[in-house]
């Protein structure tokens, strides 16, 4: 979340991930602008290499394609059938990974239950491979959707979980409404800009609401993914953890992004838990990564070095 003087450069960063004109801009320069840092390659590939050093590392991974507002049928097929081969590759590979994806990358702004039938598949898929599948969260205009599809798999699959945003008013309410299917879930503060009559405006509401979730959450039967790289949030769920007596394994798991904060990452690990990094890989890295330089605006001055010592 952003401080006074970052909320408008944030507002600002957001804005222009979505203008055809930037993405154009910014893609002629490719990763090596600095894409690279937070997204494991354009290829499966190169994703399949970062996975096993992450893995080797002592991390396990969230693999996600990079992809959103998929508006061709074929496409959002062609996405769910991409994560099938993934979660087979890597039962046969031995990679300690599983999937998490975007539910309008498989058509959810195409048709719903194109995008119910597509999630289903992977879900079913995980399952074959004794693997787990998340829904991530988008913009508040897809919560409703995304709540519902995940209630309906949920009815079939045990290895499905969603994600909870901290800064939407409504969280609290949307994991108490789904707290009797001992839900698999993920807090996160939240990536995208929305309007102070639906999201908490202030970080230090945003953080207390996410405490508040985890809170809640660890009271309850399901499994926690702690996903943040806030310190101070990080130190208060481990006292939880420890005040409780919450078992190391099983119950929850600390979740980061790929290439933030590893020394926090690593030192996670090494203090016993369970840690899994989100590794994002594919050429829609655009947004991806205008989401993670509105996180943090700091990160505009390496991306601007990085286009400017290139000239
Ligand atoms: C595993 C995972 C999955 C996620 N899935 C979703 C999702 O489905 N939907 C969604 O809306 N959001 C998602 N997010 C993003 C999330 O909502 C936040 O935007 C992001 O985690 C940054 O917030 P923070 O909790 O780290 O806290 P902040 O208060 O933003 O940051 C805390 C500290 O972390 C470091 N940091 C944070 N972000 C960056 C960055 N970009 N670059 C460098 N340092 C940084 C800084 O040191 C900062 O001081 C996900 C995040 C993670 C870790």
């Amino acid at each position: 979340m952003a401080s006074l003087l970052e909320r408008p450069l944030r507002a600002a960063i957001l804005a222009a991930a979505d203008s055809p004109f930037v993405q154009r801009t910014v893609s002629r320069y490719g990763m090596q602008l600095g894409a690279r840092r937070f997204v494991a390659g354009e290829s499966t590939d190169e994703f399949l290499a970062v996975a096993r050093e992450v893995n080797a590392r002592g991390f396990a991974v969230a693999c996600g394609i990079l992809g959103e507002g998929v508006a061709d049928r074929a496409q959002a097929i062609a996405a769910a059938d991409h994560y099938c081969a993934l979660l087979r590759t890597f039962a046969e590979r031995g990679i300690d990974a599983n999937v998490a994806f975007k539910l309008t990358h498989v058509g959810l702004d195409i048709d719903p239950e194109l995008a119910f039938e597509n999630a289903a598949r992977i879900a079913q898929t995980a399952r074959e491979c004794g693997n787990t599948m998340r829904l991530d969260m988008e913009q508040s205009r897809y919560v409703d959707a995304t709540l519902a599809i995940y209630r309906r798999l949920r009815a079939r699959f045990d290895n499905v979980g969603y994600v909870l945003q901290s800064y939407l008013l409504r969280s609290m309410d949307d994991l108490v409404s789904t707290l009797d299917l001992q839900p698999n879930v993920r807090f996160v503060k939240g990536a995208y800009l929305e309007p102070p009559a639906i999201a908490f405006s202030e970080k230090r509401e945003v953080d207390a609401n996410y405490l508040a979730l985890v809170e809640r959450a660890l009271a309850s039967p399901g499994y926690t993914a702690i996903a943040t790289h806030d310190p101070a949030i990080i130190a208060h769920a481990e006292r939880i953890i420890a005040e409780r007596s919450i078992p190391l394994r099983g119950r929850f798991e600390f979740q980061m992004l790929y290439g933030i904060s590893p020394a926090l990452a690593d030192a996670l690990v090494a203090r016993g838990y369970r840690v899994r990094l989100a590794v994002p890989f594919g050429d829609y890295w655009f947004p991806y990564l205008m989401r993670r330089l509105a996180e943090r605006p700091a990160n505009l001055a390496f991306f601007l070095r990085g286009a400017f010592s290139k000239r």
